[in-house]
């Protein structure tokens, strides 16, 4: 289903948490929203599954207004599925009375409920175990079979895979993935983690001090941030002075093409780059000079001084025997600079 946002605002105590957010989440496709911690996202979750209700705008699902100035469509009538970030499963029931908890009575057969741990990719021998009696992965995924139980139009998903620890998370990731896939629901997840946000969601949106900064395709949010904040928020950047010389710009690393010029015609602007743009070699001849090697296992980190910038730079551990302390580089930039104004109102 479709579920539309417009000029959504909340505070709590007069402080404004929300400030005139719009949203539309096309049918069956997945939005991650991410934001940093109080940014307001469990908030938004909330608005829209009915727990809170907004102080202005409207929430909509394929037309029918759920929110607005006239409506206020109770949680359990909206058809919203949701899960809470510890998963919050009943801990004396097992797994499959969980699941059925979300199932109207005549439909609690064992029947649709396997058919609902199939769907979550959970092995059928889970079915009697307590939820203490399961992993973190698990818990999540019968936490995501209970919310869908009631084949719900739209799934709101709270920080789903912050409890796991890394290697688990991306595994779960994709699990999820997939059920949200099979069951052709649409899904809005949020999170603080930008690299979870990026592989999640089919479409991306920044939320800080309360809006919706930005919003579009991962690869285009992460490729042309509208800020150095939203830049750095999503990613290491490097970022230096520069100088127009054409249709490219002069920095510390020479002459740089142009990927995206966001600095709207700004005298003064600054150049963004990601680190995985940069190539270094050593060599006697390079402008950049060696200041600092520092090797942990697997990846090397450089500091490296051009001009008056200094920038870290990580390279295979291994590598990191070709360079020493005080010798000199060669830096390669992969790719163009990013363009914005500098002192623009967001930035630091
Ligand atoms: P996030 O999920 O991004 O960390 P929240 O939406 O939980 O952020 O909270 C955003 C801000 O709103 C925080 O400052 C929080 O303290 C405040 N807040 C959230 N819910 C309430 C509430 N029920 N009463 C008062 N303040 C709240
Ligand atoms: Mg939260």
């Amino acid at each position: 289903m479709t579920l539309h946002l417009s000029g959504i605002s909340k505070a709590f105590d007069g402080t404004d948490v929300l400030r005139d957010v719009a949203l539309d989440v096309a049918d069956s496709t997945r939005l991650a929203l991410v934001g940093s911690s109080g940014s307001g996202k469990s908030t938004l979750l909330r608005l829209i599954a009915g727990f809170e209700r907004p102080d202005a705008g409207t929430i909509s699902l394929d037309g029918r207004e759920l929110s607005g100035p006239r409506s206020a469509v109770p949680a359990h009538r909206r058809g919203i599925g949701y899960v809470a970030q510890d998963g919050a499963l009943f801990p004396h029931l097992s797994v499959a009375r969980n699941i059925a908890f979300g199932l109207p009575r005549s439909d609690r057969t064992g029947a649709r409920v396997q058919e609902l741990m199939e769907l979550a990719s959970l092995d059928p021998a889970l079915t009697a175990r307590m939820p203490h009696e399961l992993s973190g992965g698990q818990q999540q995924r019968v936490a995501l079979a209970r919310a869908l139980a009631q084949r719900p139009g739209v799934i709101l998903l709270d920080e789903p895979f912050s409890a796991l620890d890394t290697g688990l998370r991306a595994h779960t990731r994709s699990a999820v993935i997939d059920v949200l896939e099979r069951s052709g629901v649409t899904a809005v997840l949020v999170t603080h983690d930008q690299e979870e946000a990026l592989s999640f969601g089919q479409q991306v949106g920044v939320l800080a001090g309360g809006t919706l900064v930005q919003a579009g395709e991962p690869s285009a949010v992460f490729d042309a941030p509208i800020d150095t904040a939203v830049a750095a928020f999503l990613g290491e950047v490097v970022v230096v002075a520069a100088e127009r010389a054409g249709d490219a710009v002069d920095c510390a690393f020479g002459r740089l093409p142009v990927r995206h010029d966001l600095s709207h015609g700004a005298d003064r602007f600054v150049a963004m780059l990601r680190p995985d743009q940069l190539r270094v070699d050593p060599a006697t001849d390079g402008d950049a000079r060696v200041l600092d090697i520092r090797t942990t296992g697997a990846v090397a980190e450089l500091t490296l001084r051009l001009g008056a910038v200094e920038v870290t730079h990580r390279v295979p551990g291994r590598a990191a025997a070709r360079f020493t302390v005080g010798s000199r580089a060669h830096v390669v930039v992969d790719g163009g600079a990013v363009l914005y104004p500098v002192g623009s109102p967001r930035e630091g």
